[in-house]
């Protein structure tokens, strides 16, 4: 399988993020998007342990959809048939070396796709158990218990759909294949003894603590 992540889904963390790393100011023509491997992996809620690489890991919540069947050149109007289930994971982010990697024009692997970068909720929920539109859900995550990022997926500059429809362009999607579907706002740094929470449609997804 693969991990497939989306970046600057949404304007205000677009803006954010061209602030606090530079890169370009403006919005994109075309998703962006990029790989984490398997090793990335961080599942059942284990805890994260912050890599001695980094000193300024961030935390992303987002919408994650796992596609349930095989697909290349999806069109934007099918590609709704290519996923029913949707979670939520952290695209870990060492900042510091993204801003190396921007400056100069460099890969994002460092940065992105180290072991244990994506943590993956352990439930996905069928979409039609939280109303069926894929761009009518909202979700949170909170540090310690104070509420740092808001997620609707209404605001997404890209819908699902068109993420689809653009990566499978390039990519041929399979079964169990995860898509991070972008992060809004409120991105961080975690620290040892952090704890993350994330509810999606209120339904507490994610909870592990930061080592
Ligand atoms: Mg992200």
């Amino acid at each position: 399988m693969k991990i497939i992540c989306i970046g600057r889904n949404y304007a205000a963390h677009a803006e954010e993020l061209h602030r606090s790393v530079g890169g370009p100011a403006e919005l994109l023509a075309e998703p962006l998007w990029f790989l984490k491997p398997d090793t990335a992996m961080l599942r059942n809620n284990d805890p994260f342990y912050i890599p001695t690489f980094s000193s300024e890991v961030h935390y992303e919540c987002e919408l994650l959809v796992r596609i349930n069947r095989v697909g290349k050149c999806i069109d934007e109007r099918f590609a709704h048939r290519y996923y029913d289930e949707v979670g939520l994971g952290i695209d870990f982010t060492a900042r510091d070396l993204q801003r190396e990697a921007i400056a100069q024009g460099l890969p994002w692997e460092r940065c992105k796709a180290f072991d244990y970068s994506a943590a993956i909720s352990p439930v996905f929920i069928p979409l039609r158990e939280l109303g069926g539109d894929v761009q009518q859900l909202h979700f949170a995550l909170a540090v310690n218990g104070e509420r740092r990022q808001t997620g609707d997926t209404s605001q997404m500059l890209f819908s699902v759909d068109r993420l689809i429809a653009t990566v499978s362009r390039y990519l041929t999607l399979r079964m169990g294949d995860l898509l991070f579907t972008g992060t809004p706002a409120g991105v961080g740094p975690v620290k040892a003894g952090d704890n993350l929470c994330a509810t999606l449609e209120g339904r507490k997804l994610l909870d592990f603590d930061i080592r």
